[in-house]
């Protein structure tokens, strides 16, 4: 077997980065910063002044505050002190509402800038070659971004959230140090006051507690991370599965309801248990940072009480130093742990940014060479498999090996074969989602990859076996576009077999499909299928793949999509993939793959007549079912 198992992926891949130094962070954090910006930058400056406004606004009191109590320890005119009042007034509200008004314009909710940096993702993946996709690294960096946002909030996503912090943590402390600044001066002849050495210390031992425990926490963070994401991943599963359709047959059938609730109390315990220590350490250091800034509070008011009784500072002094002190400590706390922050952020932010290949090479994705020729098809065309052999990217196997094998049009042609004998590679090569790894593929006697690569794949219509049916209306799933023809739309459904059942639908061609919205309806694997082989007609190409077209199909429905796709596409070509043998013997060609080779080919009658040949043995093997 040649592709690896989930398991073993995530076990060698899934696993979290470790944390980098903190100026790599700060980098990858800015720079995840300037993606959200240039996504949309209409909302920052608001954004930026609501979150300013939001840690002024105390101040504006506590200044006015200040200046009014002085007045009246004073004895102001009462003219000056009810100025000062209404300006103290005024100016709050002023604030208050600027705050307000920067708030309602800024309407960015953390949710529309999550879904626009899912958006990047998806486009810059749908841009991408397809063979990059399947690539497993490419997948399991895709993984990795999704567990950091589902289950910790980590990525691009939280940086608004934490560089505002560093914002809130920096005006705080600024201001209050510019409302702080005399209590923390030498008076002249006084020397430095032991009360201010002393709350300048306890500031000081405040601010390095604080970075010990933010530390500490940040590392029982990113060491539980793993164990933690194992858990967490098995309680979704879980409580996905309790709560989906597609489980609810097999929890009462199986009788599993106690199973699953004994489960998931089971992990929810060990969760508790494994988030504990981190949960008492946080509540202990809170308790104990309170406590400090209590202390320096008591500081504040000896250290600047003792210069008021001495009649150096004034009444309305005391509540502004002992005010704005108490806010410094709250600053530098919001700082550090902002800073923290951005630490934890920074691999989460970088992995992003690796994965969207911002900053690198834009074409990242996109190392195909695409060709420069027009797709001109003449009244007559083949395709040619030359030699062709192919190995997965990653993979020493081969999936195809030595293939050659000419494609006209108006033939019908069907590949049969065991399970892994490379069909399904073979129409991802026929359709140019992959290049071969030795041999050419030619289109009129040139290699494929000389034509433009978006024109050659106009030229085929493919139904895969893991097609997909989108939550959209029924005509904009046919058709591939929000816009369509609605006659065409009706003839392929016709031909599809699906005109009867989209007649019942109570909106018709606009009738939105799966339940996603409201008025969704439901729809079988059948009904899909054929929804996907209209979607095929519709497309009017000049070559029909249909991998599996009928896995999900009774007998009745199978035969009529045979006896008709033989007559629309009479004059294409077309090739099949089937299990069924039955459904591929009125076909021109048959072509039996087996381990990645091409072992036979030709008609149903030719095949059957080498009893020895890989064909005989499938048809027989088939036959007895039905004897
Ligand atoms: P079939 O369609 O006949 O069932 P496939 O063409 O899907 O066979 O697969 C042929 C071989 O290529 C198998 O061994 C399969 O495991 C391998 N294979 C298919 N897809 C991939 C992939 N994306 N990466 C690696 N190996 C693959």
């Amino acid at each position: 077997m040649k592709r690896r198992t989930t398991s073993q992926q995530s076990s060698q891949g899934l696993s979290f980065s470790a944390g980098i130094p903190f100026f790599q962070s700060l980098k990858s954090v800015l720079r995840s910063a300037k993606v959200i910006f240039r996504m949309d930058w209409r909302n920052i400056p608001s954004f930026v002044l609501n979150q300013f406004l939001i840690t002024f606004q105390p101040f504006v009191a506590l200044f006015f505050s200040a200046r009014i109590l002085d007045l009246l320890a004073t004895g102001a005119p009462r003219q000056k002190i009810i100025t000062w009042i209404i300006t103290a007034v005024l100016c709050n509200f002023g604030v208050y509402l600027l705050e307000r008004l920067s708030y309602c314009v800024t309407n960015v909710e953390g949710i529309t800038l999550y879904w626009q940096l899912y958006q990047e993702m998806s486009r810059v993946m749908m841009q991408a070659d397809y063979e990059e996709l399947e690539k497993p690294d490419i997948g399991l960096a895709k993984e990795r971004i999704y567990r950091s946002t589902r289950m910790f909030w980590y990525g691009p996503w939280e940086v608004p959230g934490v560089l505002m912090a560093v914002v809130q943590g920096l005006t705080i402390i600024i201001t209050s140090l510019a409302l702080a600044w005399p209590a923390f001066m030498p008076v002249a002849g006084e020397g430095f006051p032991l009360g201010t050495l002393l709350m300048v210390l306890f500031i000081a031992i405040s601010a390095c507690y604080s970075v010990v425990t933010e530390n500490r926490l940040y590392r029982m963070k990113e060491d539980g991370l793993e164990r933690m994401a194992a858990q967490l991943r098995r309680i979704r599963f879980l409580s996905r599965y309790a709560r989906e359709d597609q489980g609810a047959k097999d929890i009462r059938l199986y009788n599993q309801q106690q199973m699953i609730q004994t489960q998931s109390q089971e992990i929810t315990r060990k969760i508790e248990a494994m988030s504990k220590e981190r949960a008492t350490l946080r509540s202990r250091s809170s308790g104990i940072r309170g406590a400090m800034s209590q202390v320096v509070v008591c500081l504040a008011y000896a250290s600047v009480g003792i210069r008021a009784i001495a009649g150096i500072f004034s009444v309305g002094n005391v509540v502004q130093y002992v005010g704005a002190v108490t806010q410094l400590a709250e600053g530098i706390r919001v700082l550090i742990y902002s800073l923290q922050h951005i630490r934890m952020q920074g691999p989460h932010c970088q992995e992003y940014l690796d994965f969207i290949g911002e900053g690198k090479d834009p074409k990242q994705y996109r190392h195909r060479q695409d060709g420069t020729e027009h797709v001109q098809l003449a009244e007559d065309w083949e395709i040619v498999f030359d030699n062709v052999s192919f190995r997965y990217p990653g993979t020493e196997e081969w999936a195809l090996k030595d293939l050659s094998i000419c494609l006209r049009k108006g033939q019908h042609y069907a590949l049969v074969g065991m399970n892994g004998s490379g069909k399904t590679t073979f129409v991802k090569l026929l359709c140019r989602l992959y290049d071969p790894t030795q041999g050419r593929i030619l289109l009129n006697g040139k290699d494929i990859r000389t034509y433009r690569s978006a024109e050659y794949q106009r030229l085929f219509a493919v139904v895969f076996q893991d097609f997909q049916i989108f939550a959209l209306p029924l005509g904009e799933n046919i058709a591939a576009s929000m816009r369509y023809d609605e006659n065409r739309i009706r003839d392929c459904m016709e031909k599809a077999g699906i005109s009867d059942w989209a007649a019942k639908l109570p909106k018709g061609l606009k009738q939105p499909l799966y339940t996603v919205e409201s008025d969704g309806v439901n729809i079988s694997g059948g009904e899909a299928q054929k929804i996907a082989i209209a979607r095929a007609l519709y497309k009017d190409a000049p070559f029909v793949v249909l991998d599996e077209p009928t896995a999900a199909l009774d007998p009745l429905a199978e035969a009529e999509i045979y006896s008709k796709f033989h007559d629309i596409t009479d004059h294409k070509g077309a090739l099949y993939i089937s299990h069924r043998l039955s459904s591929c013997r009125f076909c021109n060609t048959i072509a039996v793959f087996h381990e990645g080779k091409l072992v036979q080919e030709g008609s149903h009658e030719e095949l059957l007549a080498q009893p020895e040949g890989q064909y005989a043995h499938l048809w027989e093997a088939q036959a007895q079912w039905y004897q």
